[in-house]
């Protein structure tokens, strides 16, 4: 049995907001790298070449990548061997939410109710998936969402009988549907399978997986070639003014579902696809 302050987790996802919000992850990086070399739309080109030099102006001077900073969905896996002292859990996660977005002068976008709509002010709460895994140590991995891809995300509950087929029909709807509004180039999370609720969850774990790595089931790892291939044949592009990067990647994840139905979510991300993870 391992004993972590609440502080330690305070901490870490204070630094963590930051960090996800000044510089994307290297998969990401590399991503969109490729995609200005292979990209023959000539607005589409100038897009992916200002998103590189507004990434680089962020890291170079600690600003923001977008002024959407997002939601902060905060997903949190705990060893069943550590023993936490201090706060409650829940309300340590939300100080390190606060501190990272007041410290870090991210913008500050959670209203208190969704009607009545009075900003927070301190970014929180956050959006907290919890999950029980062997060990001595916590695993977070902070992803702060914009709403613009969103806004444009989609639940189908598809029967049995779509199968393949439907879903990748399904999922370039959705693709087609949410088109520049979800600031492209797009990463794209499914999830597959599951409840209602479970294959929402799915697909916004989808999007916080490596980009470059493909699903470990190979039929899962064709369907994410599959449809990224076709996505980028809509000729949406960057910044919706066309070219061939609507999306820079497609991650799948599926979980067993009921014999009658075939749940699936589209979890849309734009090109500022940020996550942190850590292991304290
Ligand atoms: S959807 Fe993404 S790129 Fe568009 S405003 Fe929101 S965070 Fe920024």
């Amino acid at each position: 049995m391992r004993t972590i302050h609440t502080d330690e987790i305070i901490k870490n996802i204070k630094e963590m907001c930051i960090e996800a919000n000044l510089e994307l992850s290297e998969d990401m990086k590399r991503k969109l790298k490729n995609a200005k070399e292979q990209e023959t739309g000539r607005l589409g080109a100038q897009i992916l070449n200002q998103l590189e030099e507004n990434m680089g102006i962020a890291k170079e001077e600690s600003i923001p990548i977008c002024q959407d900073t997002g939601m902060a969905v905060v997903f949190f896996k705990i060893g069943q061997d550590v023993h936490i002292e201090g706060m409650n859990v829940t309300d340590a996660i939300n100080e390190g939410v606060r501190q990272g977005y007041v410290e870090g002068y991210l913008r500050k976008s959670v209203v208190k109710d969704p009607i009545e709509r009075e900003n927070t002010k301190d970014n929180t709460p956050a959006v907290i998936h919890y999950d029980m895994i062997p060990g001595e140590q916590i695993e977070i991995t902070v992803a702060p969402k914009g709403f613009g891809s969103e806004n444009m995300s989609r639940v189908f509950m598809l029967k049995p009988a779509d199968g393949l087929e439907g879903v990748k029909a399904s999922v370039l709807q959705a693709v087609k549907d949410a088109g520049p509004n979800a600031c492209p180039p797009m990463v794209v999370g499914v999830g597959m399978g599951g409840t209602f609720e479970k294959c929402a969850f799915l697909a916004k774990k989808a999007l916080s997986r490596n980009t470059e790595e493909p699903s470990s089931i190979p039929y899962v790892a064709q369907l994410e070639r599959e449809l990224l291939e076709e996505i980028n044949q809509l000729g949406i592009g960057p910044g919706g003014l066309g070219g061939n990067t609507t999306a820079l990647a497609v991650n799948v994840e599926t979980y067993p579902t009921h014999i009658a139905g075939l749940p699936l979510a589209v979890n849309i991300c734009c090109h500022v696809n940020r996550h942190v993870s850590r292991t304290i």
